[in-house]
């Protein structure tokens, strides 16, 4: 068993925290893009005022700087080089890669496609190597992409690498059927570039613990763990299996259609080479309100994971 500290408890502050070359911190976050959120999503209880990119802007910023990460992995980014600009300030280099025919690019007022993107310290990381995926179903390009970074820590020249990615949404056997794909796709590009490194694979996978992707996951000959189900640390729940160790939700949302409430974002890690330290507990169901999120609190419908790890050293 793995001897976790939640991270909101942490007493060191977050600069001598990563500090440390050994100490990894990981943010995962599916921002809600501005043009589906405002325009596509059909949020019933958020007040308009909430989704004006004016007003999530600085909300969304304050919550990837707020816990200082390493390593911010982010899904429908559809606003790039706002990001690039703010984040740089704080010490960020950044990559983006767009879906090939984003839904954004069909809404009036767009500020182009959503994509995936990965940030990284740049006191601390080198980026060696960058890869980009339009990812295959049955051989067949689809509309989700990956992007994968190999890095390396500066000061202990330890190597590590990142993916993101954000796969095919909505309900349903043929769906999920098409994530699994996804899936596989993605442990071959993974593994086609990952060497031996310590991977971590960030993302938004659309899929609940308990659809065949999570497992063809963990089955892979990488030896990958879910850090939020590794760190739940209660003696019985030690003897449940991952998917039944997961948060209870990573996202809550109302839409006209109704309440959705579930697990569908993930920080994947290898278990050889990397030791998880602690995770950010997701906000409790009195923090995110009756009228769920987003709000003028919570910027996206999907709450950030945070895992710290150690890495390169026993
Ligand atoms: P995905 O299935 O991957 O979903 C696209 C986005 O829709 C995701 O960001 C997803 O968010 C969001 N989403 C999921 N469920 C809902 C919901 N119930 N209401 C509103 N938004 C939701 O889409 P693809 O990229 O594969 O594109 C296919 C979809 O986009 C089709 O529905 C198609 O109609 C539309 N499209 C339209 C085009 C056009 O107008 N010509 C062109 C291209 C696509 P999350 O991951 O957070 O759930
Ligand atoms: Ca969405």
């Amino acid at each position: 068993g793995v001897k976790v500290r939640k991270l909101n408890t942490l007493t060191k502050a977050c600069s001598e925290y990563i500090s440390n070359p050994y100490n990894l911190r990981v943010l995962q976050w599916n921002i809600l893009s501005q043009a589906l959120g405002q325009m596509n999503d059909n949020f019933a209880k958020c007040p308009d005022e909430a989704l004006a990119w004016n007003v999530r802007r600085y909300l969304i910023i304050e919550e990837l700087i707020e816990y200082c990460p390493d390593i911010i992995c982010i899904q429908e980014v559809d606003h790039f080089n706002f990001l690039r600009h703010v984040l740089g300030t704080q010490g960020y280099k950044g990559m983006f890669f767009p879906k090939p025919d984003s839904p954004c690019i069909y809404i009036n007022g767009n500020n182009g496609p959503d994509g995936c993107a990965i940030f990284y310290r740049n006191d601390k990381l080198d980026l060696l190597k960058a890869e980009t995926r339009i990812l295959e179903i049955w051989k067949v390009q689809s509309n989700q992409v990956a992007l994968l970074m190999i890095l390396k820590i500066k000061e202990t020249g330890q190597e590590i690498c990142v993916t993101t990615t954000h796969l095919k949404a909505r309900k349903g056997p043929l769906l999920s059927t098409l994530r699994n794909e996804q899936g596989k796709d993605l442990m071959h590009f993974i593994e086609r570039h990952c060497d031996n490194r310590p991977l971590i694979l960030c993302g938004d996978f659309n899929a609940e613990p308990t659809e065949p992707i999570y497992g063809t996951l963990l089955a892979s000959s990488l030896g990958l763990g879910s850090a939020y189900a590794d760190c739940d640390t209660t003696d019985t729940d030690a003897n449940l299996t991952s998917a039944c160790r997961e948060p209870a939700y990573t996202t809550w949302k109302i839409r006209g259609e109704g309440e959705v409430c579930h697990t569908i974002d993930y920080i994947f890690y290898t278990k050889d080479n990397l030791e998880i330290e602690a995770v950010l507990e997701m906000p409790s169901e009195e923090e995110i309100g009756e009228h769920r999120v987003p709000s003028f609190s919570y910027p996206s419908d999907h709450f950030s994971l945070v895992c710290d790890f150690r890495v390169g050293r026993c």
